[in-house]
């Protein structure tokens, strides 16, 4: 069984993207990676790891 979750839609090619945050599961953790190399703390909470993924968003946006 393979259970996607929510999917997002990947961004178009035409994007300029330095960051890209994807949700990482493991086991009961959720654990946010970037494609810039940052990754954060696993956590229990989806929403946590979400805040904290759009937190690096924010900060490395100049
Ligand atoms: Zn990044």
């Amino acid at each position: 069984m393979h259970e996607q979750g929510e999917a997002e839609p990947p961004p178009p090619a035409s994007t300029r993207a330095e960051h890209q945050v994807t949700l990482t599961e493991r086991g009961p953790f959720i654990a946010p990676r970037c494609i810039c190399g940052w990754y954060g703390p696993a956590r229990r909470s989806r929403p946590l790891a979400r805040t904290e993924a759009a937190a690096h968003l924010a900060g490395t946006v100049a």
